[in-house]
């Protein structure tokens, strides 16, 4: 058993970035000695997206051609079982997304081949596969070891820079597995003409503001600010905020100079989305609240009162 496999991932037919992440991960496991990476395309148009997906450094990329026009996780998961009964890998790296989720877990599951979701970082170290990912809120790292191969390692967005592009040699494979999955249509995300992956400055808003009366007055002061509104989670499941504002693994991945958290407790789903944040601002009434982990400052206040001081001080 020698090598990576690389999944990669697409949609409409356009390479996720993730894919090319997974390949700088492929690559460095490659510089540790755990052999050569072969990137696999599965998709109606996989052969178009396999020269577009060959990441220098990368010994082959393969292109299943489907039936099926999107995504279709039974045939990716079929594809990818062949693929690895016939090359013997000792990992298989999968974006730790909705399309991962789709099939990664069946894959191992199914083949016995061993598991790890979620992961933030893979080492291949004295012959042996080393996967890290955060435990306790993101508070520890773990670093698991496993005792059979191969792995599928499932990666989260973000964590790996995006590969150099070159070339390699293509094979074409051609899938016979049915879909088990009628793929209906995209139903777009009510944007509101927002993106918050923009904004330098966020006002922050999470549970803590209670009511939803009380998005407005927050909405008003992040407008006072010249701020733009964004939200955990809890708050666009409830309804109460447009989910393109929405912070996190399930939400945006937000990159702004300055982060004010309020009443956002940091939970690691949350915390994934502001790593590139430049300066996170936290308040929050619990001092033992995570987020104050990753906040540059921090004030252990009421956000309403903090709140009432902005208004009454700026002026806009
Ligand atoms: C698969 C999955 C994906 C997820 N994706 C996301 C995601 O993308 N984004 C996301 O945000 N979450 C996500 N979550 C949910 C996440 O786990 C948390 O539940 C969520 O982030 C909590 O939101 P919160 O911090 O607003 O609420 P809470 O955890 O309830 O925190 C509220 C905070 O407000 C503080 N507070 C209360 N009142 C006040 C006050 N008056 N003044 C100051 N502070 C106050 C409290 O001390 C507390 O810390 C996901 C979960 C799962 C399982």
């Amino acid at each position: 058993m020698s090598g990576v496999l690389v999944v990669a991932e697409h949609r409409r037919g356009s390479l996720s970035e993730i894919t090319s992440e997974l390949i700088t991960a492929g690559l460095e496991l490659r510089s540790q000695g755990a052999g050569e990476v072969t990137v696999v395309v599965v998709g109606a148009n996989a052969e178009q997206l396999a020269t577009e997906s060959a990441g220098e450094g990368v010994s082959e990329v393969v292109a299943v051609s489907t039936s099926n026009a999107e995504f279709e996780p039974h045939v990716t998961q079929r594809a990818i079982e062949d693929l690895a009964a016939e090359l013997q890998p000792e990992v298989v790296l999968v974006g730790h997304t909705v399309d991962g989720f789709g099939f990664a877990p069946a894959l191992a599951a199914r083949n016995g081949f061993g598991f790890a979701p979620n992961v933030r970082s893979v080492e291949w170290r004295d012959g042996e596969l080393r996967a890290r990912r955060g435990v306790y809120g993101d508070r520890l790292v773990a670093e698991l070891a496993f005792d059979h191969s191969p792995v599928v390692v499932a990666i989260r967005p973000g964590e790996y820079a995006a590969s150099p592009s070159g070339t390699a040699p293509t094979r074409s494979l051609v899938s016979e597995a049915p879909a088990l999955a009628t793929h209906l249509g995209y139903r777009e995300v009510e944007a509101g003409g927002i993106d918050i992956t923009n904004s330098e400055f966020l006002l922050s808003i999470g549970r803590g503001i209670g009511e939803e009366e009380n998005v407005e007055r927050f909405s008003q002061l992040a407008d006072k600010l010249g701020a733009t509104l964004s939200a955990s989670r809890p708050l666009v499941d409830a309804g109460w905020v447009a989910s393109a504002r929405q912070v996190g693994q399930s939400g945006q991945t937000v990159k702004p100079q300055i982060y004010l958290a309020l009443g956002i407790s940091g939970a690691a789903q949350h915390l994934a989305g502001i790593r590139e944040a430049e300066t996170v601002i936290a308040v929050n009434t619990d001092p033992a609240a995570p987020i104050f982990n990753v906040a540059k400052y921090g004030a252990v206040v009421d956000i309403f009162d903090l709140a009432e001081e902005l208004e009454s001080r700026v002026s806009r």
